[in-house]
């Protein structure tokens, strides 16, 4: 069996991220396993600008993002495996994967960091009635037909959810020749960020029709026509306001799941509102020595804040490898979302292990405008700040101080709300 200090599950830019900052943190012996002949993960068919912003204060492509990460991988020398799956992680961190040059192999890591990303939500998971014709396609494979594979998946296109993938690929089959006739979305509010509905729809006049759904998909081999139709507050199609719309093609933006399989059956605790691994102040799961960051822990708008939590996950893989399970005297603080806040990342804390500053990411589960992003320590609020707008499609985020929780000893719960005062 190999060994390696850190063994990284996935080389987009979570995994790349993660593995930098161990090996800066001063870890030597890491291993990236990749599923795909290439690193760089999803952002290698994001060809659009936008990523970077904050890390780089530059406006990047996703390649281009991606390869700043991958090029420290290279300077490096941290190794990584292409084409090679990771088929299952055991609580006792041995990572079984597989390839067409060695075969099965087994690798005993020190510490694991998970970075799988995520998937799209399939047509069989939406309920759609009609029948399984061609030219339906989940927006982000339709996104790597155009970029990576060079072809066109239709010419006249229905969009189905609002989320950023489907925005910008109603802006691409634009620019690609193709007529994008609507955007339907199921809620009251688009899933994506308020950037991309103005630069993927408005800017192109594509009209984004809220709490729509699709009540039928027409055509046996092709499609041929969609119809949509408005929905009441019961999320059900209201007779008499469908409105059919002849085209080649649907594309499917219904959100993301992260890519959860082997954290499952590794037996790590999973958070039923995000999918992804409950993790403590330290991005680490419920195994000890086992780390999760990116898209695999909970879906994220921008890649920026991908990089900057596995910068953290690699940093307390490092930490982890060099001293063993952190010990700790008390129990470790709750952090609790509830009255319009859906979750937090991360789930628990503990201040001994906390860093000086601690960003808490988390999203709001409907449209909040001149409202209070409020947080109590038990009984006590200890911070209210003002947002003029916040939106399910844009993740939120509160820092907590070391010296401030110093302040409370005894502090069981963190609770985080949206208050309208
Ligand atoms: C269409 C689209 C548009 C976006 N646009 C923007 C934007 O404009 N600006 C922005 O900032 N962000 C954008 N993002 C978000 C950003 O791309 C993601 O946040 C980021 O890529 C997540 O990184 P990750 O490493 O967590 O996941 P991924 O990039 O998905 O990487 C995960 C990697 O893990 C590998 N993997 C999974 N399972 C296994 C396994 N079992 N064995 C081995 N390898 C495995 C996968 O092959 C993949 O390479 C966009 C995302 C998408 C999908």
């Amino acid at each position: 069996m190999m060994t390696y200090d850190i063994v990284i599950v996935g080389g987009g830019p979570a995994g790349l991220a993660a593995a930098v900052a161990a090996r800066e943190a001063g870890t030597q012996s890491i291993l990236i396993l990749e599923r795909d002949h290439e690193l760089g993960g999803i952002l290698n068919q994001c060809i659009h600008n936008g990523f970077g912003l904050h890390t780089f204060k530059e406006e990047l492509t996703g390649p281009e993002y991606a390869y700043r990460f991958m090029k420290q991988v290279f300077d490096e020398k941290i190794e990584y495996k292409l084409n090679t799956m990771v088929m299952d992680i055991s609580p006792d961190r041995v990572v079984t994967a597989m390839n067409k040059t060695d075969g099965m192999i087994q690798i005993k890591a020190g510490a694991v960091v998970l970075a799988m990303g995520c998937r799209e939500r399939p047509r069989g998971a939406l309920n759609i009635p009609g029948y399984r014709p061609a030219g339906i396609f989940s927006a982000g494979t339709a996104q790597r037909l155009v970029n990576i594979e060079g072809y066109m998946p239709g010419r006249e296109v229905v969009i189905l959810g609002s989320g950023d993938i489907g925005l910008i690929m109603a802006r691409r089959m634009t620019l690609e020749g193709a007529k994008v006739k609507v955007v339907a979305e199921l809620l009251p509010f688009s899933g994506g960020l308020k950037r991309n509905i103005v630069q993927c729809l408005d800017d192109f006049g594509i009209p984004l029709k809220l709490s729509h759904t699709v009540v039928d998909i027409e055509g046996k081999e092709r499609v041929s026509a969609v119809t949509i139709a408005k929905v009441g507050p019961d999320m059900k199609p209201i007779p008499g306001t469908e409105e059919r719309y002849t085209c080649d093609t649907l594309l499917l933006s219904c959100g993301l799941i992260p890519e959860n399989e082997l954290s499952k059956s590794a037996g790590v605790e999973l958070n039923p509102v995000t999918s992804g691994p409950v993790v403590n102040e330290s991005l680490e799961t419920s195994i000890p020595g086992v780390f999760a960051c990116g898209n695999v822990l909970h879906v994220h708008d921008l890649v920026d804040f991908v990089s900057e939590e596995a910068k953290k996950a690699g940093e307390n893989a490092s930490k982890f490898v060099k001293e063993g399970a952190a010990k700790s005297s008390k129990e470790p603080i709750k952090l609790v979302a509830t009255e319009g806040a859906r979750y937090t990342v991360p789930c628990t804390l503990d201040t001994d292990r906390m860093d000086d500053l601690l960003t808490v990411r988390f999203r709001v589960g409907a449209v909040f405008q001149d409202s209070y992003v409020s947080v109590y320590f038990d009984d006590e609020r200890v911070m209210h700040n003002q947002k003029r707008i916040m939106a399910p499609g844009e993740m939120e985020q509160v820092i907590l101080q070391k010296k401030k929780l110093s302040e409370y000893p005894d502090l069981k719960t963190i609770t985080i709300k949206i208050e309208k005062e």
